[in-house]
């Protein structure tokens, strides 16, 4: 499924006559669209924004935040972008790196799998539109290890 969505997700970019000179990818969800639009639409040049907002099913921080590393504006500068995710869901996290981009780059347009109904920015790529939950095959599993995580106090 995932293979044929960003199949004809990469086909309706290259439908619409935009030539992506660079490919920026959310890390962690958006890695896996962004790898797979790369090849079918010829890009190498990837980038990746860490960006952290949901932390379970439906759970969220108040506001998304970028992590480091931040990609290097000069990097961007001039450049037809295309930012890569997973889903927009609020599109918070969507609307934050667009923000980022739109002071350095020439064109800035984003390609999701999957768009839901209330998102705060509407993306120019979708495969499908849906108002539930969805699984993607890498995130639904918990994670094979547990981190100690440390606690500071302040
Ligand atoms: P937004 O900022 O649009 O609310 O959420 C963006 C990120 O939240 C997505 O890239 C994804 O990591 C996570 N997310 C939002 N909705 C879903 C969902 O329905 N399923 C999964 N697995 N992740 C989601």
């Amino acid at each position: 499924m995932f293979g044929q969505a960003s199949r004809e997700l990469a086909q309706a970019v290259a439908d619409s006559g935009y030539r992506p000179d660079l490919i920026l990818s959310i890390a962690r969800g958006g890695l896996f669209v962004a790898g797979s639009l790369g090849y079918a639409l010829d890009v190498k040049n990837l980038h990746v924004m860490n960006v952290e907002f949901y932390t379970g099913v439906d759970q969220r921080l108040d506001m998304p935040v970028m992590l480091p590393p931040v990609p290097n504006a000069v990097d961007l500068s001039g450049a037809r972008v295309l930012v890569a995710d997973d889903v927009a869901d609020t599109g918070a996290t969507l609307k934050l790196v667009r923000d980022f981009c739109a002071d350095h780059v020439a064109d800035v347009r984003c390609a999701v799998i999957y768009e839901k109904p209330r998102t705060m920015v509407e993306c120019e790529y979708v495969w499908r539109r849906t108002d539930r939950w969805i699984n993607f095959p890498w995130s639904t599993l918990p994670p094979v290890v547990q981190h100690e995580r440390q606690v500071l106090d302040a």
